[in-house]
């Protein structure tokens, strides 16, 4: 094995293997280093293929499909087929069927761009200098060009809520149910508490989400939020509001969980299994020496510029161990721009247009600026919105809940956000981003 690389990668997720692969492509002799093992295997694809983004949507899939075949959705439709039966092994052999093909399929990449694909820990030194501890255990000073570190999340713990592992679990224990769970309670309702409560709500659960806050997805469209909170409910996800949980222990093979409410009373649940799911943190233990030189900002996630450069000339870090929204895409996209400002081009990043999803049913999609944090700034917006109940097209498929809105620059029509709820939001609002990116009006994009 060399020991000087142009290009070191630590971490093989979206960020790191799309970093990875784009400074091969552009001539940096690279080598990406990943420390997640599947037995003795190497597993590139980090959370998103492995524990994330991909497990979750196939199992979205698949358990709409279900809720579909048994609710009498297809029957509305003319289509009768018996009773539909759910085989919980099957959907789940499906989904790592998914993932697996998906995480050979970067290994792959690699081999065809020359990625050198380095199994064990990667940690930042001086002088950049990166240690390589190889899977046995022995550990080597590699020398860079250029570092990109992309060391991702973990699930962020809540410590009156220990996970362990069987009862009370995390997301990827959430991903990996062996049935579905008679009463299942989720401590906290935000992106990955509602996408995982309504795969098994779909599945026959009884679904109860806990969350602290005492409104329901803050950080989405007010109006939209009003909207998914009204359709969930709907469909049976009891959502417990101000309900902050304060403790909740495994006995008798249940979860007993006790939270206060907005009264300040105790309230006590139990369950037969508990996802905690309060958000994720930066990972970042055993990552850097001590006398690197790259920083830790107040909330634990690596410092970094607009171009994701450390205080370290030509150390990057990119991905869920910085700033900003925890999401795949902009992860890859800070990645392709490490690579390629390690390799000298001049690559920036548009962070207003990096939209976000809830793959629920319907899914919940936006991109650009809310209506209130507009107005909180001054700004002379006008907005538009438009109900799927009006829409011929939504009608004719039996999806006519919810909305699409738009806002814009009242003086010049710049669209300055989108917001949606309703069939195939994710897709539509990426006709938004495009339009966005080219700074289109709002008429244009009419
Ligand atoms: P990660 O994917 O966490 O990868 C980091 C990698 O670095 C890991 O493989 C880790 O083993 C490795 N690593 C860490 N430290 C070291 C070290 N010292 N040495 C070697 N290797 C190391 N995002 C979306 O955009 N859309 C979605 O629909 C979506 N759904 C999600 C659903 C769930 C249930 C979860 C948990 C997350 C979801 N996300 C989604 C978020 C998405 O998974 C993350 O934003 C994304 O994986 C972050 O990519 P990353 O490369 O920064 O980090
Ligand atoms: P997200 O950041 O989208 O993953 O959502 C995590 C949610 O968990 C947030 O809405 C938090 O308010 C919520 N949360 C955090 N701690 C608690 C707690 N102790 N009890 C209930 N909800 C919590």
């Amino acid at each position: 094995m060399p020991e000087r690389y142009d290009a070191i990668v630590i971490g093989a997720g979206p960020a790191g293997y799309v970093a990875a692969i784009r400074a091969a492509q552009l001539g940096l002799k690279t080598a990406c280093i990943e420390q997640w093992r599947d037995g003795g295997a190497l597993r590139l694809g980090g959370t998103c293929l492995n524990v994330g983004c991909i497990p979750s949507k196939a199992l979205l899939d698949s358990s709409w499909k279900y809720h579909e075949a048994a609710g009498g959705a297809l029957a509305r439709h003319g289509i009768g087929i018996g009773k539909a039966a759910l085989d919980v092994p099957a959907m789940m052999a499906r989904k790592d069927a998914i993932v697996s093909q998906l995480t050979g399929g970067i290994a792959g990449l690699f081999k065809s761009n020359g990625v050198a694909a380095l199994p064990g820990a990667g940690r930042v030194l001086a002088g950049r200098k990166v240690e390589y501890r190889d899977a046995d255990g022995k550990s080597m000073a590699l020398e860079a060009g250029g570092v990109i570190i992309a060391a991702g999340s973990l699930p962020a713990e809540l410590p009156p809520a220990p996970v362990d592992g069987k009862t009370i679990v995390d997301s990827a224990g959430a991903l990996a149910f062996a049935e579905a769970p008679a009463r299942l309670g989720i401590i906290g309702a935000g992106v990955i508490g509602l996408e995982l409560g309504s795969v098994w709500r779909r599945c026959g659960s009884e679904v109860v989400l806990l969350e602290a806050l005492d409104d329901f997805l803050p950080m989405m469209d007010a109006d939209i939020a009003k909207h998914a909170e009204r359709i969930f409910r709907k469909q049976g996800l009891d959502i417990r509001l101000g309900a902050k949980v304060t403790g909740a222990k495994v006995k008798g093979g249940k979860a007993e969980v006790s939270y206060s409410v907005k009264s300040g009373a105790e309230e006590k649940a139990v369950f037969d299994k508990l996802i905690v799911c309060v958000g994720r943190r930066p990972r970042t233990e055993n990552l850097l020496a001590a006398d690197c030189g790259v920083k830790l900002d107040g909330r634990g996630f690596i410092e970094v510029d607009d171009y994701c450069e450390t205080a370290v000339p030509g150390v990057y870090a990119v991905g869920d161990c910085v700033r900003g929204p925890m999401l795949a895409h902009k992860g890859s996209e800070e990645g392709a721009m490490a690579a390629e400002r390690l390799a000298g081009k001049k690559a920036h990043m548009n962070y207003g247009v990096i939209p976000n999803v809830i793959y629920t049913h319907p899914e919940v999609a936006a991109v650009g600026k809310h209506e209130r944090e507009l107005k909180a700034a001054g700004a002379d917006i006008k907005t538009g919105a438009f109900p799927f109940a009006a829409s011929g097209r939504a009608l004719a498929a039996g999806e006519s809940d919810g909305m699409v809105k738009l806002i814009a620059d009242a003086a010049t029509d710049r669209l300055l956000g989108c917001h949606i709820i309703g069939p195939s939001a994710a897709d539509l609002a990426q006709q938004a981003v495009i339009a966005m990116e080219f700074g289109a009006s709002a008429e244009d994009l009419g």
